[in-house]
């Protein structure tokens, strides 16, 4: 019997397993997809994640395919409003680290045993002194149990795991763009016609996010089309290919129940628009293994500690989906005189003083974590 089971091999659950493993703990991680999605949804890596994973050697990996984003300028109608410096910040890594989601995800699996792909679990039981799990494959059981499965695998724990949808709809795509001075520069653009987004990436690429209007037609050639006006109006001449998606808010009252611990999307999710969904789960993951592996080390549980990680964990969530909620909202079209008003409060928000403060916040400097 493994000591602990970990449910879901996404970015969470592999980080999960990989820290397990590093402080020598037995973990079986439990997957219902064959294969790894290859598929791109979180870009960023904040520094209290980078500095959370120095000592086991994967941010060096993480910082090695990754590129560092330095900056950040918020700008609208051509003009720039302000200017977020990463590199200012009193962090250990100054910086936002981009790259792929599958790539992050190699690193973590690189350090994780294989997943059991092809097995879900269907059910969860916690009870005293193990965790009973039914799955596709019939039952398993461990002293501890980790749900790391992201949104879809919150029904397995939570009576009550309706997620509040926010209105808007954004269209998305990596893109090549070559090489250019703003290659270490994330750029938001703030316009009447709501955001556009422009993150760099790693091989002289960016990742562009528009807003979408509700309702808009999901045809590809039609979203593509949407897509490369909302670039063309902000000077970007590039070929793409658009996804859309929607965004939600979830908050979970608890992480954990006897040995049974709720991690990642499955816990907490939260708007992608400025992007912590995913460091947040790292840090959930990062900061319960050493508990974890004192638990099975002593045979009692440091509840003391435990307690302490949840309520820190739940408090990081609340603040890290009240950002993103802020950024949904700002990133919303608006009317000339609002977005009139609009510009003005960037500008004062970005200025000298004030433009820490939301470097930090950027930059997930107000997770308790950090
Ligand atoms: C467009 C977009 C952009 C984003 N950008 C960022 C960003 O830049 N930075 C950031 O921090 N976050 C970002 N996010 C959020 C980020 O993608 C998520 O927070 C992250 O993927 C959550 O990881 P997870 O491991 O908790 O869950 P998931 O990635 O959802 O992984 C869960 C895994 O569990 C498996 N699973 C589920 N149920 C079961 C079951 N019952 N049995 C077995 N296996 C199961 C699934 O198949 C899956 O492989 C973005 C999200 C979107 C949509």
């Amino acid at each position: 019997m493994p000591e602990v089971i970990v449910i879901g091999a996404g970015p969470v659950g592999l980080l999960m397993a990989a820290e397990l493993c590093r402080h020598g703990i037995g973990v079986e991680i439990l997957e219902q997809r064959e294969q790894a999605s290859p598929g791109s949804r979180a870009i960023g890596i904040h520094a209290p994640v980078l500095a959370a994973l120095e000592s086991s050697g994967l941010t060096a990996q993480l910082l090695e395919r990754g590129l560092a984003v330095r900056r950040g300028e918020a700008r609208s109608q051509g003009q720039t409003l302000g200017t977020v410096r990463f590199d200012r910040l009193p962090a250990r890594f100054p910086f936002v680290t981009t790259l792929p989601q599958a790539a992050t995800e190699q690193v973590f699996a690189q350090a994780a045993p294989p997943p059991r792909r092809g097995v879900e679990v269907t059910a969860v039981q916690p009870s005293e002194d193990q965790v009973l799990l039914h799955t596709s494959a019939g039952v398993r059981r461990a002293p501890l149990v980790v749900l790391a499965g992201g949104a879809r695998s919150r029904r397995l724990v939570y009576r009550d795991s309706e997620a509040h949808t926010y209105p808007d709809r954004y269209l998305m795509t990596d893109a090549v763009v070559g090489e250019r001075e703003d290659s270490d520069t994330a750029v938001v653009h703030l316009d009447s016609s709501g955001v556009l987004e422009s993150f760099p990436l790693p091989e002289q690429r960016r990742r562009f996010v528009a807003w979408d209007p509700p309702g808009a037609s999901a045809d590809p050639e039609q979203q593509q089309a949407r897509m490369e006006h909302a670039l063309v109006t902000r000077g970007e001449t590039v070929p793409v290919r658009a996804t859309g998606f929607g965004v939600r808010r979830f908050l979970a009252p608890r992480m954990r129940r006897a040995g049974l611990f709720v991690i990642g999307d499955a816990a907490h999710e939260v708007s992608p628009i400025g992007g912590q969904g995913m460091n947040l789960g790292l840090l959930d993951a990062a900061t319960l293994a050493p508990l974890l592996a004192d638990w099975l080390s002593c045979g009692t549980a440091p509840e003391a500690k435990l307690q302490y990680w949840e309520s820190s964990r739940l408090r990081s969530a609340r603040r890290a989906s009240a950002l993103g909620g802020l950024n949904t909202r700002l990133g919303r079209p608006a009317p000339a005189p609002l977005n009139a008003a609009r510009r003005t409060g960037l500008r004062l928000m970005l200025g000298p003083g004030t433009g820490t403060v939301f470097a930090r916040a950027y930059a997930m400097g107000f997770d308790l974590d950090a």
